[in-house]
């Protein structure tokens, strides 16, 4: 029986409580193993490992930090494929998207390995003589680390690689649901040399292990991505104990389509975005925002291609929507269908739960003769009004509303009438809509003539509004969530020279 241990001070360890849950895989309804329960008492074990740890790893010099990163980064290309097939088994998604996951992983530790090179701070003049003055990048200690099971790795490799290349050490607790590919991660950093103590993992439910890392004082930092309500409620509790904590949560991510715009082009991109990874992504594309002169053409054109998506076991290359994660997340989703159909929204296509979509064939499907997954169809409803329910919740699941407007002004306002501020795009060949549209969108990410999924690892990642409190992860902004600024003055005049008073003004 394959299980997920806790990882603490560079051992694999049993939880206290000698507790266990079962890992699902989505697709089958197979258990693939067990996933340790953990308690406070672990994550103190884990915290006391990362303290001591960080004592010696902020003192190992930023490039030789960056070594293990590289190395990290050789390891998981080599291993992309295989890590790629447990992705797909135990999170469900389609092996081509979870493939290009891992490749996330992979490009994150690359460009972190190079910031061990860099980690620019600033050196400016001093206003008075024989006095230098700059800016430094200090690390800040243990960084609690939570995550979601949609992103298993990605989100995983966009904060732990910038904390630990930047002298902090790390306790990760990732989503029970998908353990194995938290397990497969720390494993690589162990191979690839990472002192012991550096990154520990505790695996456990995030009513217990999530809350005792928000409440632990040695932790410094909580970075977190997940739901709005588990964000609101960490930023209380750690706003009275002054920790900071890097929230990035729900988004509601419409896609705007003008009456110029290449209507093959964003049906495609709303296909992708709306369907891909069974609308299971963060920055799902959820609202379609059309203007009314092209919206038949547009429905029409997306009705005929969700036609020819294949529903079923990620593991087959052919499938194109896999299963939902989870039996309540299915009804969560159904529940949304309900809810649209109630409003007087006008379902066009899906709207129900596939029961029994054809088995993929290939290994790790498991010896199931049919398949026990839970899957849920294509669904598109239009005619929506922006102020419907569908139109402002996240659902998190193959659905998406068409909301018809009059003008580009109109689309910009409904885009914004959201509490979240994550993702969107616009499609259009006028020069001028697209700097404005740039300009008025309120989202933290905005896309010209693509979808709304599609980050790069160079870039901020991250949103307005609901989506975030302000901070990003990736790109140089996740070095801003794990070092403190530290600024220096150094006075080699050899005597007591003052600031503001001892300069001269004209
Ligand atoms: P979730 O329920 O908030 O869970 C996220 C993580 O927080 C899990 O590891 C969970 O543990 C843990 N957790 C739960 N309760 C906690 C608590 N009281 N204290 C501390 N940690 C706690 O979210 P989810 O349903 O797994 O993920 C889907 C959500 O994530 C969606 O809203 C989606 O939009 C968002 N998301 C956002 C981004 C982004 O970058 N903006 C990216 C991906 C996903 P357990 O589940 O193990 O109990
Ligand atoms: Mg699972």
């Amino acid at each position: 029986m394959e299980r997920c241990l806790n990882f603490i001070d560079g051992a694999w360890v049993e939880p206290q409580s000698q507790k266990y849950a079962e890992n699902i895989n989505p697709a089958t309804g197979e258990s693939l193993g067990v996933v340790a329960l953990s308690t406070a008492e672990d994550v103190d074990a884990a915290v006391q490992a990362a303290v001591k740890a960080q004592s010696t790893w902020r003192l190992v010099p930023a490039p030789q930090r960056a070594e293990v990163l590289y190395k990290v980064g050789a390891l998981l290309k080599a291993k992309k494929e295989e890590l790629a097939r447990i992705l797909t088994m135990e999170m469900g998604k389609v092996i081509e998207e979870a493939r290009g996951e891992v490749q996330e992983a992979i490009d994150m530790a690359f460009y972190m390995a190079g910031e061990g090179r860099r980690l620019f701070g600033q050196t400016t003049p001093s206003e008075l003589p024989n006095k230098m003055a700059m800016s430094v990048r200090a690390p800040i200690g243990v960084v609690g680390i939570i995550t979601p099971w949609n992103f298993p790795i990605a989100i995983a490799s966009w904060k732990s690689l910038p904390a630990i290349v930047a002298g902090n050490t790390v306790v990760w607790k990732p989503a029970t649901e998908t353990p194995f590919m938290a397990r497969e991660f720390v494993k690589i950093y162990a191979e690839a040399g990472l002192p012991k103590g550096v990154i520990n993992l505790v695996c456990g439910s995030g009513s217990v292990v999530g809350e005792a890392m928000v409440a632990h004082p040695d932790i410094q930092v909580i970075s977190f991505t997940g739901s709005n309500d588990v964000g609101r409620s960490i930023a209380s509790k750690a706003g009275s104990q002054l920790k900071r904590v890097s929230l990035e949560m729900g988004g509601k991510n419409a896609v705007v389509v003008m009456d110029d715009a290449n209507l093959e082009l964003a049906v495609d991109a709303i296909l992708w975005g709306a369907y891909g990874t069974s609308g299971q992504r963060c920055t799902a594309t959820s609202r379609v925002i059309v203007h009314r002169k092209v919206k038949e053409e547009l429905e029409q054109r997306l009705l005929e291609k969700i036609e020819t998506l294949t529903i079923g076991n990620g593991l087959d290359e052919t499938v194109k929507v896999g299963p939902i994660i989870n039996k309540s997340s299915l009804v969560k989703v159904h529940d949304y269908v309900e809810i649209g159909r109630s409003e007087g929204a006008k379902l066009l296509a899906g709207g129900t739960i596939v029961e029994n979509p054809p088995l993929a064939g290939g290994s790790g499907a498991g010896n199931a003769k049919e398949a026990s997954g839970h899957y849920y169809a294509p669904t598109v409803f239009t005619d929506a009004a922006i102020e419907m329910r569908i139109a402002q919740e996240e659902i998190f699941g193959p659905v998406v509303t068409i909301i018809p407007v009059d003008s580009f002004e109109e689309a910009i306002a409904a885009n914004n009438s959201v509490r979240y501020g994550l993702s969107s795009s616009i499609f259009t060949q006028d020069v001028n809509r697209v700097f404005t549209a740039m300009r008025d969108l309120d989202t933290g990410i905005v896309y010209v003539n693509a979808g709304t999924t599609g980050a790069e690892i160079h870039l901020p990642f991250g949103g307005s509004k609901g989506t975030g409190n302000g901070h990003r992860d990736s790109g140089q902004a996740a070095l801003d969530v794990f070092t403190e600024w530290k600024t220096v003055y150094v006075d080699y005049s050899g005597t007591l020279q003052r600031a503001q008073i001892d300069v001269e003004h004209q």
